[in-house]
């Protein structure tokens, strides 16, 4: 399986990851990636940065060394309500690329299944949102069968993101479960790295696992195809524009 993208990838702004934008491009430029987007923390996860921070991010090249840069956020969804605390830019700014997930630093209320599973409904009537980001949390689950096709129908992308494995204890079988029911549906997934370091920019290995397990049609995997993943960005992003 070929990837031609990694869309979650966090830098030194986050305050817990430890390398740069340019350390991510090269690293990603290195695996043969032709895109990546650059999806910090934002809101109440602790030491995250600013508005100014996102506002800036416009200083960034669209393309640097034959990487094509998203500039991005990964928001929280911040309850039941499905409020996502995407940061407040200028006028007529909009960033390329929103992920939404859930932090237990950045929730607020319950989080049973009713709630979750109302915050996921909320979120996916928000037009910024991109994708649903690592949704397979042990605590926060969620109505997987009735949800997805509504992720499906909004253009949502459902993350499979290669980083849960490894930091968040439990998840694998709800991860597996929300590949099912994405193949069942015929909703797209995005493999994600959620990568801290740049030498873990496109490490997917874990998230494949998953979804070979599956047997999921690589059709489905966004990330896996630039045709139909540059269309995706041509309909759902600013970047061309
Ligand atoms: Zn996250
Ligand atoms: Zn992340």
């Amino acid at each position: 399986m070929k990837f031609i993208a990694d869309m979650h990838c966090h830098t030194v702004a986050s305050s817990h990851a430890y390398s740069t934008i340019l350390e991510n491009v090269e690293s990603a430029k290195e695996k043969g990636l032709k895109y990546i987007a650059i999806t910090d923390h934002t809101g109440d996860v602790p030491a995250s940065p600013r508005e100014w921070y996102f506002h800036n991010l416009q200083v960034i090249p669209r393309i640097i060394d034959g990487v094509g840069v998203l500039q991005g956020v990964e928001g929280n969804v911040t309850g039941p309500s499905g409020v996502v605390d995407i940061p407040t830019l200028m006028p007529n700014q909009k960033l390329d690329w929103v992920i939404a997930s859930i932090h237990d630093c950045a929730w607020k209320g319950k989080n049973d299944f009713e709630s979750c599973t109302k915050a996921w409904i909320n979120v996916s009537k928000n037009e910024s949102v991109n994708v649903i980001g690592h949704s397979g949390l042990v605590n926060y689950k969620y109505d997987y069968e009735s949800v997805i096709p509504i992720f499906r129908d909004a253009h949502k992308l459902v993350e499979i993101n290669a980083s849960s494995i490894f930091v968040r204890p439990g998840c694998r079988d709800n991860c597996k479960k929300i590949a099912e029911i994405c193949k069942k549906c015929g909703a797209y997934v995005i493999v994600d790295s959620d990568c801290h370091i740049a030498t873990h920019v496109g490490r997917f290995d874990s998230a494949i696992e998953i979804l070979k397990e599956v047997d999921f049609p690589e059709k489905l995997i966004i990330n896996s195809n630039l045709e139909v993943f540059e269309d995706y960005l041509r309909k759902y992003t600013n970047f061309f524009n």
